[in-house]
């Protein structure tokens, strides 16, 4: 029994949140395969049969042009548990009916993270503040929708690299627990899964995928069982040594042209 797993659909958003934990404002157009996913998710429910919550996500999954897919293909291996959808909602007007019928056939929660407005002195908040009746999508199409506002996010990295690695996840772990299943591989979080788009912009060397074989495992390889597999997601690694044992938290607010402070931790900085 795992407690939780997310995946991407897409790597890249229609969003540019300073510091985005999934570093999409870094990341070029990139869909997920779902051929790939399948294969994945399947060799997943073969390992660990229950997963209590499984969410779809990216950057934004609403770009996806096949993202119906993944709702169905997730809920084939896993019939009876919980799984969301997670989006910033900001493309929900243009989807079309087959994306609900898919939402209410494969019983999925639709998530909407919605943040401040831009522009908002009064607490107003994207997507609601832009006129979008959710109650009009759930009659009509039976689904169900769960708002969760976000104002707050919370700086990480270490650039030095000196963290004791079981005392920044220890820390991290009081903020979130996200395994991630991404191209055959399950990370024990999302830093480790996409650091790369952050070594590439900022020319930084952090270990993780692809460059290094830290913070995942291969879950096609021969020998993989199910014990090897949860031990791995509670298992520190050198990337940790890169996120701070403090994390900070600041007020959330868009960067359009992300800058490298967006994502280092007040203690994190080069000497
Ligand atoms: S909506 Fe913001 S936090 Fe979510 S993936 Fe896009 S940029 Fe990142
Ligand atoms: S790399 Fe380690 S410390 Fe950093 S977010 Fe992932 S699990 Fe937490």
């Amino acid at each position: 029994m795992l407690n939780y797993l997310e995946a991407h659909i897409t790597d890249h958003c229609n969003y540019k949140c300073q510091g985005c934990g999934h570093f999409s404002t870094l990341a070029p157009k990139k869909n997920v395969d779902v051929s790939i996913f399948e294969r994945d998710i399947k060799r997943m429910s073969e390992l660990i049969t229950q997963i209590h919550h499984i969410r779809l996500m990216g950057g934004e999954p609403l770009l996806h042009p096949k993202v119906v897919d993944f709702l169905y293909v997730t809920r084939k291996y896993y019939p009876k548990m919980r799984i969301s959808l997670v989006s910033n909602g900001l493309l929900i007007k243009k989807m079309k009916s087959n994306f609900w019928t898919s939402i209410k056939d494969n019983n999925i929660q639709f998530e909407l993270t919605v943040y401040p407005y831009e522009h908002s002195t009064k607490g107003k908040y994207t997507v609601i503040d832009q006129g979008v009746d959710l109650d009009y999508y759930r009659n009509k199409y039976g689904v169900r929708i769960k708002v969760q506002k976000t104002a707050a996010f919370f700086s990480l990295i270490n650039l030095r690299g000196d963290s004791n690695p079981k005392k920044a996840m220890g820390a991290c772990r009081t903020i979130f627990n996200c395994p991630n299943l991404y191209e055959g591989k399950v990370f024990i979080c999302p830093m480790t899964a996409n650091i790369n788009y952050f070594n590439t912009k900022f020319k930084t060397s952090i270990p993780g995928y692809p460059i290094s074989k830290t913070g995942w495992i291969d879950i096609h390889e021969e020998g993989i069982t199910t014990e090897k597999l949860l031990k791995h997601i509670d298992t520190s690694c050198s990337t940790c040594k890169f996120c701070t044992e403090n994390p900070t938290y600041y007020k959330w607010k868009l960067n359009k042209k992300p800058e490298i402070s967006d994502w280092i931790s007040p203690d994190g900085w080069l000497e």
